[in-house]
């Protein structure tokens, strides 16, 4: 039931209706029993440091930071954790003595699902926002090569070891030395379900025990990851990161692990409708 004294959590972004952190937190704040909703708050880009200094005053607990906030909010903090420097963007707002204080949980929820994973040679497929959080996880990993593969020439922003940049062009090159293949882009999300950022030939090239790891969820598996388990490729879709990134935050918000059981299952009831 909420009640005068419930507290507050948020997701910031523009758009943020899509997110599905609502689904997942709201599901393991009442497993766990704690009197907090969390709500989805569509914010403007000029309109970012009034709010966070508005959600301050009125005491929510934390927040989450998504699209187009997550490299601007780094100038609103008391603090940033060393990891959320490394990847240059913030994704978990967290309350310090005197104001907000930032960290990244997306690069530990990226490397989550590879636990198992040994190798020491990838290739990342785009450059965007979540790549970032890719890499420093892939640095973490003790990944010693790092093949990014971008439509325009890049810097890059996160400490990792041995990366290079490629076009799309010479993506082929690559392949056949890979151990993990990660694809950043968003190729083949929904509704655009039958794109795929490779063709059925190219993924063959990847050699055998090759991984192959889509971060998007939707939908459950991509082209990219259909074509991969058929090529006999171990496959990883987005669904652990997503729950393993919020998981995280639980660390920064309650000082205690999150049910992620029933993060998963929420997710999972909410496709199925
Ligand atoms: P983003 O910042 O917009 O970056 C997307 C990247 O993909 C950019 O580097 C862009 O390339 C590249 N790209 C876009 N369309 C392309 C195309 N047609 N061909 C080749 N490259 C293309 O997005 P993001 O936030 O990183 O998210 C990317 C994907 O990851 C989305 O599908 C998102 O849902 C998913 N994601 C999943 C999780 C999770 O928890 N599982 C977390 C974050 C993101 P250019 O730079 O060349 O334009």
């Amino acid at each position: 039931m909420i009640t005068g004294h419930t507290r507050l959590l948020a997701v910031l972004g523009d758009p943020v209706r899509h997110s599905l952190s609502p689904v997942l937190h709201n599901a393991a704040l009442a497993q766990a029993g704690l009197d907090i909703c969390y709500v989805a708050l569509p914010v403007p880009e000029s309109g970012l440091g009034s709010i966070l200094t508005a959600l301050w005053d009125m005491e929510f607990l934390g927040l989450n930071i998504t699209i187009p906030h997550k490299q601007a909010v780094m100038a609103h903090l008391t603090r940033i954790t060393p990891e959320a420097v490394a990847m240059g963007a913030v994704n978990t707002l967290y309350r310090g003595e005197s104001g907000w204080c930032g960290a990244n949980t997306d690069g530990l929820g990226f490397m989550e699902p590879l636990r198992q994973w040994q190798g020491t040679r990838a290739v990342v497929l785009g450059y965007g926002g979540a790549a970032r959080a890719v890499v420093w996880g892939l640095g973490q990993l003790g990944c010693r090569e790092i093949h990014i593969i971008t439509r325009r020439s890049q810097k890059l922003t996160v400490e990792a070891p041995a990366v290079q940049f490629h076009a799309w062009s010479e993506v082929e090159q690559y392949l056949p030395q890979c151990e993990l293949l990660v694809n950043t882009t968003p190729v083949g999300m929904a509704p655009d379900v039958t794109a795929s950022p490779l063709t059925a030939e190219q993924l063959h090239t990847l050699p055998p025990g090759a991984w192959v790891y889509d971060l998007i969820y939707t939908p459950r598996p991509t082209k990219l990851l259909q074509m991969a388990a058929a090529w006999g490729y171990r496959t990883q879709d987005g669904l652990a990161m997503l729950v393993a990134q919020g998981a995280a935050a639980w660390s920064y918000w309650f000082q205690r692990s999150a049910p992620v059981e029933v993060m998963t299952r929420s997710l999972e009831a909410y496709w199925q409708g």
